[in-house]
């Protein structure tokens, strides 16, 4: 199957590994696993850079949306000039095409606290957030308080990195390790929560009453589009 861009519709992609020894051992990935943790996070769109995990966030919001166009344009359209959309840290290379949209608020991380946030009830058509997740400590809560801002009928877009071949397990107690760059020590990257096949169960648990899973290039790239 060809690989197309949701983001811009390229379909030529450039490949250059991001994990580093130390995190792919306290992650207990195997080489198989690594591969597409690495693709997933360094397999890009060479017309618009998007990375194969915005290019999986981009498929959940074009779905949600409707779009029949990629998203970097299709956004523009008039008909979204109102659609109220909540970002919470930068989702990725998607953030610059959000950025333009008139509906479009900002929650930086992790000055926004995810489990407790700033924002009324019944706001937002559309929350999304792109590999955070698994830094917060308690996620559950922090997809509660996405239903909670979402207007009826709304929905939450977003990503974690998954292993599919084993169940989410938290690193409570085990030693820290961080995500960013190999020298990254701050705790508000820290990871809380290794996801699994099991993380589209959180959303459930949260109250959203249904979810999606859109994949690009399985199992390298999975997107979550939670509907409230
Ligand atoms: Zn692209």
């Amino acid at each position: 199957m060809t690989l197309i861009c949701s983001v811009c519709g390229g379909t030529s992609f450039t490949f250059e590994p991001v994990l580093w020894d130390e995190l792919v051992n306290a992650w207990g990935l195997t080489e198989d696993e690594r591969g597409y943790v690495d693709r997933q996070q360094g397999e890009c769109c060479t017309d618009c850079g998007s990375n194969l995990r915005s290019i999986a966030l981009a498929e959940a919001i074009r779905q949600e949306l409707g779009m029949d166009e990629w998203l970097s344009p299709g956004l523009n359209h008039r008909r979204y000039r109102k659609t109220r959309v909540l970002e919470l840290n930068e989702a990725g290379m998607l953030s610059p095409l959000l950025a333009k949209m008139p509906g479009r608020v900002f929650g930086h991380y992790p000055e926004v606290d995810m489990q407790a946030m700033p924002y009324p009830s019944d706001t937002f058509d559309l929350v999304v957030h792109s590999d955070t997740l698994e830094h917060v400590p308690d996620p559950v809560q922090a997809l509660k308080e996405c239903r909670r801002v979402l207007k009826p009928g709304g929905a939450c877009c977003f990503t974690v990195p998954i292993v599919i071949g084993r169940l989410s397990r938290r690193r409570d107690g085990m030693p820290a390790s961080f995500h960013g760059e190999s020298d990254t020590q701050s705790d508000d990257w820290r990871v809380q929560t290794e996801y699994g096949a099991d993380a589209w169960c959180q959303a459930l648990e949260a109250g959203f009453e249904s979810v999606q899973l859109n994949a690009v290039a399985f199992p390298a790239a999975v997107a979550i589009l939670a509907r409230a």
